[in-house]
């Protein structure tokens, strides 16, 4: 086994202006993906790591550069799963957190729940000894720009007869397979602007935006999430993977019936229990980056390849 990651920074158009600092996120994630399973480490460590570092980039719609709810805040969704298992940690609609992913691991390794929302959430974390970032800790002036430019759409006549349009990206995800050829998925984002307070996306939700299993492979998916929980994207891809299908093929499966049952926009990426990696989106751009042990230097890229 050549244990491998795959992340992607999010399905959007985002400007060619940010393509660099997209592409250099993506490497940082998957070389800090990489240590962990170059040092031995497993799949779920791994995603973990990686995920970490896009949280912290605020080129990102997770952890700092959250995308903000109708009121201004941030509420983050974030699941993390371990394929050898089929344990899941998630957390949905949860104010002010710094580490989302942390948060979610933690939810997988007590066990006793798979996902935890708002509150809840926060007692659980505080019980483990998080405290709330600041208030505007995770506010980027790109997502103030972002909600002023979603609410002025939607007070324009002619715009508001019409669905939400997903007009940036920025979510973002990781799948893994280590050397033991167990696989893990992850994924954390702030969500859709212009979001109501309490809305869980498809992020946390198990088979939606994260799932892994051992006899398939691990996927991770972002774009409009309604849509995606319509379709069970990524149990959807892993499905098919388990069924034989090339990693590629199902990803690009998946996108198709995104696109024709519910004209849904996104992207996923999965890891087969080979090692081969797919990477699809139907939206102009989607950042990835893949790298394994034999051939480390990652890849990057802004469209899949
Ligand atoms: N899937 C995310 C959500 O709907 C957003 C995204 O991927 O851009 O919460």
């Amino acid at each position: 086994m050549n244990p491998c990651i795959v992340v992607h920074g999010g399905a959007g158009g985002i400007d060619d202006g940010r393509v660099p600092a997209a592409r250099a996120g993506c490497a940082a994630a998957v070389r800090a993906g990489l240590e962990v399973l170059a040092g031995g480490g497993g799949a779920l460590d791994a995603v973990q790591a990686a995920v970490r570092v896009l949280e912290d980039d605020p080129e990102f719609n997770a952890g700092v550069g959250s995308a903000l709810t109708r009121d201004g805040t941030v509420e983050v969704d974030a699941g993390i799963m371990d394929g050898a298992t089929l344990r899941i940690g998630a957390i949905g609609a949860v104010e002010d957190l710094r580490r989302p992913i942390d948060l979610a691991r933690e939810v997988l390794e007590d066990g006793e729940h798979v996902l935890l929302v708002g509150n809840a959430a926060w007692a659980f974390a505080r019980e483990r000894g998080y405290t709330p970032a600041p208030p505007t800790a995770l506010i980027t002036e790109r997502a103030l720009l972002r909600l002023e430019a979603e609410r002025t759409r939607r007070a324009a006549a002619a715009a508001a007869a019409g669905p939400p349009r997903l007009r940036e990206g920025g979510t973002v995800g990781a799948c893994a397979i280590d050397a033991a050829g167990h696989v893990a998925a992850a994924t954390s984002t702030g969500g859709i602007t212009y979001k109501r307070r309490g809305r869980v996306g498809d992020t946390p939700l198990p088979g939606c935006g994260t799932w892994a299993d051992d006899l398939g492979g691990a996927a991770s998916a972002t774009g409009h999430g309604e849509s995606i929980i319509r379709v069970t994207l990524t149990r959807a891809v892993v499905d098919r993977l388990r069924a034989g299908m090339r990693a590629q093929d199902a990803a690009r499966a998946g996108i198709e019936d995104l696109t024709a049952r519910v004209r849904g926009e996104g992207g996923v990426i999965c890891v087969d229990a080979r090692g081969e990696i797919g990477i699809a989106h139907s939206t102009a751009r989607m950042p990835w980056a893949s790298a394994s042990l034999a051939a480390p230097e990652p890849r990057t890229g802004v469209t899949a390849p």
